[in-house]
């Protein structure tokens, strides 16, 4: 289970010209670790997750999940595997007012033959994990927006992705319920083996990710060397 990112770039239209917003970017996230990157906004934080989860496709570079490169696949080939591999948490929770807390995984399961009850216990299972069994059929207007941001990442983990991708997470929430929700996603990255990267603008309360990558204008600059929490 591993993520890299190798030597990525990245360029929007810009009027008459181009803005570089990822500039030759190199990242290998092994299974089992926490990456964040950090840096200001608009240093390219969120296109770094869309490349990471094949979203947009980079003008140059490789981004290689489990080994496998995706440079070649087709629109419906990388669809299938953001399906089968890629848990991604975007920055708002987009949570269907009309759905419980244990509705909202399930609808995120696959279609393959799993019975709805197996589907309904993982659900379960998952808002368990993540602090939340007693809210599993509340909606989301009955929760509070610390409580929303943990059913957004049990939903990233339905489909027991090796890859998981976290945008700004904490970017609503106060210091207390942002800590927390740092040590949530380190927790479940160390249990579940997920190759975990975290983006955000807060330099606070990243005590319990396993590495900082700082980025600036596009460019990553990682720490060395990496270091590793001692597993859960
Ligand atoms: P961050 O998430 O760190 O705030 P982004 O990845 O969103 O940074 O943006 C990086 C740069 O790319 C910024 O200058 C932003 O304005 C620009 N940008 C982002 N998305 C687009 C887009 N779809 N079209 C044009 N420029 C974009
Ligand atoms: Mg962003």
């Amino acid at each position: 289970m591993s993520l890299t990112l190798t030597d990525i770039t990245l360029t929007y239209p810009d009027g008459e010209n181009r803005l570089t917003a990822l500039d030759q970017v190199g990242l290998e996230v092994p299974g089992g670790s926490l990456t964040a990157v950090v840096g200001p906004s608009g240093s390219g934080k969120s296109s770094l997750l869309a490349v990471a989860a094949t979203l947009i496709t980079p003008e140059a570079g490789t981004v290689t999940i489990d080994g496998t490169s995706t440079t070649g696949l087709t629109r419906g080939e990388l669809a299938e595997l953001r399906r089968r591999k890629i848990g991604i948490v975007f920055q708002q929770p987009n949570l269907l007012p009309s759905l419980t807390a244990a509705e909202q995984l399930q609808v995120m399961a696959r279609i393959d033959g799993r019975r709805p009850r197996t589907v309904r216990s993982r659900a379960l299972e998952l808002l368990d994990a993540v602090g939340l069994a007693g809210q599993a059929d509340r909606h989301p207007h009955r929760l509070s927006g610390g409580q929303r941001q943990r059913v957004n990442i049990a939903r990233a983990l339905m489909n027991d992705p090796t890859v998981l991708l976290i945008d700004e997470p904490t970017s609503a929430l106060d210091h207390e319920r942002g800590a927390a929700v740092i040590g949530l996603i380190a927790r479940l990255t160390h249990q579940r083996a997920t190759a975990t990267v975290l983006v955000t603008h807060d330099h606070t309360h990243l005590t319990a990710v396993d590495r900082i990558a700082e980025v600036h204008d596009g460019r990553l600059r990682l720490p060395a060397p990496a270091r590793r929490n001692s597993g859960p």
